[in-house]
């Protein structure tokens, strides 16, 4: 049996949980994991724990690369003429070598954090002076740039006044590499892309080789091409530093608990992953786990002008904008007139330095870092987070933390140099995967948006047209058409009395760029490449913020980047089509969309590419949709492993109903045609204050929609007044509202009186109305008296009429129609996907009720449908399996008082 070296004794499920996902680590055939752990059993910990363990067990074997040599000493190798002692010494003296050298890198890490403590994170303190001197120079060297253009308003121009020709005009000689490939051949860039690369590698060993000893400690780990690593994704960044906080828990727990834990040397290093205490393969002291978390630059920038710009475009343009700003070598002095001056980013420059990119790294595997103290090290070290840990730290990570963002837009992950071959990927939180990916890699643009910009653009033209070189205003005046052409597009459609504009309805690009329009001259490649080369969009952006006196509004010009990117290379997985948003309560926008509508080859290189995939959430069921819609190449028997675990909480801890009718036998039936039943609807009332009264403290209430709980409350408050009244003085009642900002004071108000009840006359607790799909029903922690009971009014179907689904269903069935399949088929397939979303949002509100072992709550599902075997078998298997059935609702209500008058 697997030591997992669980900081607590883990619970059973925790177990299973822990040696499925190490099974499926060692099983070489499996290649995927789906794995569902309802939230409060544990999961991270668990993950950590099996993931960390069977990381370490494999280098055990491979790191050093023992397995293959092993089988000499045993007398396996028929060339082998010496004796089994000889090699046996042999071998144990290299791997001795070996583990001298990784020693000496660790006992490196232990001084490094040691001095970080003793100087409280006076990082600046670890720089030798060399450095410091070397650093001074050069940040004197690149403080302040005169800027020769006879110009005001430089800050707004296009840094790249580079022409089609290759010509420069004005300041910008030294245009980046990146501007000067602009005119370079695809294939000539990427024969220079791998030279590059080569050469870079080259300097690499060599440096290693001939520079000062601490990079002769490294080499040995940077032997190991290919070393196997982890990836931990989740959604947002508190998820991540919950995951932090966790790995600490684990390192700190894990050391602590072994024999030597009164060691005094050894107290502090929680993140050591002391491969002789745990394992005694080898004899290597304190191993430092090397974690890293990255993120994008609005996370890792650490100057202080551009962050303040607060938007990740912005921030990325301002930043690569920075990088263009000349040495004062090309500055031609006599003609300067200083009206302007510009500072390029001291810290981008000293990310160059190969010495201090190293420093940094061994800063932060010294400890278990997170972004906000790998921004303090790259302040007090000078150098840019964002840049430095692009490559040094590539190479020897063993767990690397990131958002979804960078590991799911397509290409992200390249551009990030991380290389995920023969790497164990988990993505947790994946419940909405699919969803996640279309969304990431799919593109909204409204009609109004479209004035907008082409309006700005005008402005700015008019401004700048004397100061502009003729390629940047050419392509600008090229981008104003391309504006006009997709306004004239959706307006003369809007207009033609004959054309209906409907949700979904399909755009086919040559309808947009006709003779007619003579939008077949534009080169849309050309025109994106101008655009995300020139970094235009935040010069524009600059200066209408100037003008307009608004800041961080949102960037106009570079959802239009995006769509043009897509029109450029549109991909046989997508579609453009046409739909609508509010812009007001009464009055709609029209959108063209460009949807991402099968994510399979999108994920497939992320599938293919790794060694391990696990998948994991809290509501992973039905999980039959990843395979079908993201991994179908798989084959499900072999590759893909499967596990549900059960929940951590007693059996005697939950009970599940299906509230199917009312005492008056009126079924429950919140379908599209008769949820605005009056009758039903007033029964519902009751059913509630039937309900409600033998459940103490919180209640959450969640309905399918805003539009319907607010139609909803209207009638009650209409139609049933003295029953609404009597809710009311039951339970003190709030509302989620659509609009966000007011989350915060709600959820504060509700936990201030749910905390104050004495289920007594003062104060009977709360009904907090919320709506699946809300900012309720994801990510809040509704534990212990905060929700002792959970109302699911109805099925939660998504809008069938929004465009966005209305494609998807069509690529789903018109899918099933070409491999052969009949329209009964295909109309199966979309349904079951569409039921499938609900069931999932389904599983993700409920569960928010029991969040830790000791917890206990009530879950009403408020409709016929849920008795359903087809709709049942899509629940998770935690909740499925304590449904009670009962006879009607008079039974529901003795069962919930006898329920919580036991726990009482
Ligand atoms: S180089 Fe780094 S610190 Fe400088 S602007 Fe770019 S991201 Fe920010």
């Amino acid at each position: 049996m697997v030591d997992f070296h669980h900081p607590f004794t883990p619970y059973a499920i925790q177990l299973q949980l822990m040696d499925t996902i190490y099974e499926t680590l060692s099983n070489d055939d499996l290649k995927v994991g789906l794995f569902e752990s309802p939230t409060g059993t544990g999961k991270t910990l668990s993950i950590i724990a099996s993931t960390l363990t069977y990381l370490r067990n494999y280098h055990n074997s491979h790191l050093l690369n023992v397995s293959s040599r092993s089988g000499a000493g045993n007398g396996d190798d028929d060339d082998d003429d010496e004796p089994d002692w000889v090699n046996q010494n042999y071998y144990k003296n290299l791997i001795d070598d070996k583990l001298e050298v990784l020693q000496e890198y660790e006992d490196n890490l232990d001084n490094l954090k040691e001095k970080l403590h003793q100087h409280s994170i006076s990082s600046q303190m670890l720089i030798s002076n060399d450095d410091l001197n070397r650093n001074s120079k050069k940040r004197r060297k690149i403080q302040k740039i005169n800027i020769e253009i006879d110009d005001d308003d430089l800050e707004y121009l296009p840094s790249n006044q580079l022409s089609n020709e290759g010509k420069t005009y004005g300041y910008d000689k030294d245009a980046s590499l990146e501007n000067k490939n602009n005119s370079i051949s695809i294939e000539i860039q990427n024969l220079l892309s791998k030279l590059s690369s080569k050469n870079n590698h080259d300097n690499l060993n060599h440096d290693n080789l001939n520079n000062d000893n601490d990079n002769d400690k490294i080499k040995p780990i940077l032997d190991y091409d290919q070393k196997t690593k982890i990836f931990f994704s989740s959604r947002t960044h508190s998820q991540l530093s919950q995951f932090i906080s966790q790995l600490n828990l684990y390192l700190h727990n894990t050391y602590n608990n072994k024999d030597d834990k009164d060691d005094k040397d050894n107290k502090d290093n929680n993140n050591h992953l002391a491969l002789n205490l745990l394992d005694n393969s080898f004899n290597l002291n304190n191993y430092h786990l090397k974690y890293l978390p990255i993120g994008s630059r609005l996370h890792l920038c650490i100057n202080d002008n551009i962050k303040s710009l607060n938007n990740i475009s912005l921030i990325n343009d301002a930043c690569l904008d920075l990088q263009n700003i000349p040495s004062d070598k090309s500055i031609d002095k006599k003609k300067n007139k200083l009206k302007s001056t510009l500072k390029n980013c001291s810290y981008y420059e000293n990310s160059k330095d190969q010495n201090l990119v190293i420093k940094f790294r061994d800063l932060i595997f010294s400890d278990i870092n997170d972004i906000t103290q790998l921004n303090s090290l790259g302040k007090h070290l000078n150098v840019c987070p964002f840049y430095s840990i692009k490559n040094e730290s590539n190479s020897i990570v063993d767990l690397i933390s990131l958002p979804y963002q960078l590991l799911l837009i397509k290409n992200k992950h390249v551009n990030a140099n991380l290389n995920l071959k023969n790497s164990i990927i988990i993505i947790d939180e994946a419940h909405n995967l699919i969803d996640t990916i279309i969304n990431l890699n799919s593109i909204t643009v409204s009609l109004s948006n479209i004035i907008l910009i082409k309006n700005s653009l005008n402005l700015y033209l008019k401004k700048f047209i004397k100061k502009l070189n003729s390629y940047n205003r050419v392509n600008l005046i090229k981008l104003i058409k391309f504006l006009t052409i997709l306004y004239n597009f959706i307006n003369n459609k809007k207009n033609d009395p004959g054309f209906k504009i409907k949700p979904g309805l399909e755009i086919n690009i040559l309808d947009i760029f006709n003779e007619k329009s003579t939008g077949d001259l534009l080169n849309i490649y050309k025109l994106e490449n101008y655009l995300n080369k020139s970094k235009i969009a935040y010069k524009i952006q600059k200066y209408i913020n100037n003008v307009t006196g608004e800041r961080n509004n949102t960037p106009l010009l570079f959802d239009l980047i995006e769509f043009l990117k897509v029109l450029s290379n549109p991909s046989k997985e997508g579609k453009i089509y046409f739909d609508f948003i509010s812009k007001s309560k009464t009055e709609k926008d029209i959108t063209i969309n460009y949807m991402l509508l099968d994510p399979i080859e999108t994920f497939k290189d992320i599938v293919l590419n790794c060694k391990k995939l696990i998948l994991i959430g809290g509501t992973m069921e039905p999980m039959s949709d990843y395979v079908k819609y993201l991994f179908p190449y798989l084959d499900e028997k072999k590759q893909i492993k499967k596990f549900s675990c059960g929940h951590i909480v007693d059996r005697d801890n939950l009970n599940v109903f299906v509230v199917n009718s009312n005492n008056n036998n009126m079924k429950y039936d919140f379908s599209f045609l008769s949820r605005n039943n009056v009758n039903m609807l007033i029964g519902l009332l009751k059913s509630i204050i039937h309900i409600t009264k033998s459940i103490p403290d919180g209640i959450v209430m969640f309905f399918p929609s805003y539009k319907y709980m607010d139609q909803v409350i209207g009638i009650w408050k209409a139609k049933e007044r003295k029953s609404w009244d009597k809710l009311n003085e039951m339970k003190k009642i709030f509302y989620e509202s659509s609009d966000s900002s007011d989350i915060n004071k709600v959820l504060n108000d509700y936990s201030d009186h749910i905390l104050n009840s004495d289920n007594n006359n003062n104060n009977n607790g709360g009904l907090l109305f919320s709506v699946v799909g809300g900012k309720m029903s994801e990510g809040i922690n509704f534990s212990d008296s905060l929700a002792r009971g959970i109302l699911m009014i109805g099925l939660p179907f998504p809008n069938l009429f929004s465009g966005k689904l209305i494609s998807r269903r069509k690529y789903i069935e018109d899918t099933v129609l070409k491999n052969g399949g009949d329209m009964k088929k295909a109309r199966e397939e979309s349904m079951n996907f569409y039921e499938n979303i609900c069931m999932r949002a389904v599983n993700q509100s409920v569960g928010r009720s029991i969040r830790h072992i000791k917890d206990y709550s009530s879950i009403y599902l408020i409709d016929h449908r849920y008795n359903q075997e087809k709709i049942q078998g899509k629940l998770s298997k935690w909740i499925r399996d304590r449904i009670i059935t009962t006879k009607n609702e008079d039974e529901i209500v003795t069962l919930t008082r006898e329920f919580f008058n036991k726990k009482r």
